[in-house]
């Protein structure tokens, strides 16, 4: 996604010539995996990546709207459905009560706290212990990341083909290269730019490269700089996500939901704890005994499939379904809506989809110039969010290693704020966090 989303900016905006290069295809990765929630529900405004997720989100609308009904439009599948969290302890509706005046506070709009009654007015398909309560978010939304992915593939492929205006002589704009994994990055001095070796031939990128390849970015930076760390930085994580009919007599669910102990991955102490556990480990296997934990997520596809989500795991490169977490996850989401249950995995094993988040450790993605690789960014890391926050990555890298000007926020003729009201200036101050060198010093420290 994180690369679909440079890809299109950098055609777009640019004169320049581009090279996508792909071990496999697009959405070969975690992206094909996706559930596509562009929400701001569950984070936590004092993460360096609050700023990313406001500035995304708008971006991702303004692009809903722009592409209107076209091929890009229609992939994308945007759904203003909004987001539920739901708390089903007193613990937890306190909870949500302190997370409801945060994100007010914050200026996010259309957030309501819903009664119990309320919630079940508003998603009857819901059974929940008496007292839970809800966290409405009517301004969240989704996305069908695969397509939108693939959609902005093709525009640039058009956008490409059109530069050429048909010349068999003039060389295109966009080089693909699929099936095509890159094994070497080399500078090459004097400002003549940046050697890419793959299994297949050396491309030589002049102005920059980003590497944007998810968890697999780790090896590919360990082996180009010497710097074993990258390698512990990012580390697969396992999920999956089940997408299914929905059973005879459900009523529909209206908005994107999860359990509130899911925002458990999305706090700044997370970020910190998490760090240290993961980065202990070697790369190539499995990073930490952490057990798979199922958090219950569900939403309606816009062709109307039930996504159930999902599973957490440290397990390795392995990306193939596993019936016994399959099981786990119907069980979980089975407390929440029981119509679903007596849906066995092997009904399921077909159509779940399972993908490696690139998690980092810290919790943050690295996003910005490789240190000791003139000519190299990064873009890796974002575990859970590269749908969200792709856009704002995309700004940020195109800025750092071409110098693209960031958009100013201003106000928009509909009454929103391009940016989502996080100014260049915030951008740019949420961007050191997540420089590379940052990123790999927490880790460092967080380690001894
Ligand atoms: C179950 C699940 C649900 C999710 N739900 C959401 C959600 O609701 N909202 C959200 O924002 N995010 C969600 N995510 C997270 C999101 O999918 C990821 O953060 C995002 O897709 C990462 O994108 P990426 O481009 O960095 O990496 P990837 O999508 O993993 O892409 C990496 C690409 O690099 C290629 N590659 C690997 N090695 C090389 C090499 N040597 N040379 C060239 N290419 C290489 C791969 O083939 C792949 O195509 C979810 C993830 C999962 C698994």
């Amino acid at each position: 996604m994180v690369v679909s989303e440079i890809q299109h900016g950098k055609l777009q905006d640019t004169q320049l010539s581009v090279a996508l290069l792909d071990a496999k295809q697009p959405c070969a990765g975690a992206t094909g995996a996706g559930q596509g929630y562009i929400w701001l529900a569950h984070r936590d405004p004092a993460s360096p990546s609050w700023p990313l997720a406001r500035r995304s989100k708008a971006t991702w609308q303004q692009l809903a709207a722009a592409a209107g009904s076209s091929k890009l439009g229609t992939a994308m599948e945007w759904q203003e459905n909004g987001s539920l969290l739901l708390a089903t302890s007193a613990d937890e509706v306190a909870q949500l009560q302190a997370r409801a005046a945060m994100l007010q506070q914050q200026g996010v709009p259309g957030v309501v706290l819903l009664s119990p009654r309320e919630l079940k007015m508003a998603e009857p398909a819901l059974k929940l212990p008496t007292g839970s309560h809800g966290l409405l978010v009517k301004s969240d939304a989704q996305i069908n990341g695969k397509q939108t992915a693939f959609a902005m593939l093709e525009d640039c492929q058009q956008l490409a083909a059109a530069a050429a205006g048909g010349s068999a002589s003039q060389p295109s704009r966009l080089l693909l290269g699929l099936q095509e994994p890159v094994v070497g990055l080399q500078p090459l001095g004097g400002g003549a730019g940046v050697e890419i070796t793959t299994q297949k031939r050396r491309v030589r990128a002049r102005q920059g490269v980003v590497v944007a390849a998810g968890v697999w970015s780790g090896q590919l930076l360990a082996a180009a700089t010497g710097q074993q760390g990258w390698q512990q930085l990012l580390q697969p994580r396992r999920g999956h996500l089940l997408e299914m009919q929905p059973p005879a007599g459900m009523p529909r669910i209206h908005t994107g939901m999860m359990e509130l102990s899911y925002t458990q991955h999305y706090s700044s102490s997370s970020e910190q704890s998490h760090g240290t556990a993961a980065g202990n480990s070697s790369s190539s296997s499995s990073s930490s005994n952490e057990a798979v934990d199922i958090t219950f997520t569900a939403t309606t596809s816009a062709s109307g499939s039930l996504l159930i989500g999902s599973s957490r795991e440290f397990s390795g490169w392995e990306a193939l379904p596993d019936a016994a977490i399959i099981t786990a996850i119907m069980q979980r989401a089975s407390c929440f809506l029981p119509h679903l249950s007596g849906i066995s995995a092997q009904q399921l094993m077909a159509t779940t989809r399972v993908g490696l988040r690139p998690f980092a450790v810290g919790g943050l993605p690295s996003v910005g110039r490789v240190p000791g690789l003139p000519g190299v960014a990064v873009a890796a890391g974002h575990e859970g969010s590269g749908l969200c926050l792709g856009p704002a990555t995309a700004e940020l890298v195109l800025h750092q290693l071409l110098g693209l000007a960031l958009a100013a926020a201003a106000a928009t003729a509909g009454g929103g704020e391009a940016g989502g009201g996080v100014t260049a200036t915030e951008l740019l101050a949420a961007a050191k966090e997540l420089a590379p060198e940052r990123r790999l010093a927490a880790m460092a420290a967080a380690s001894r």
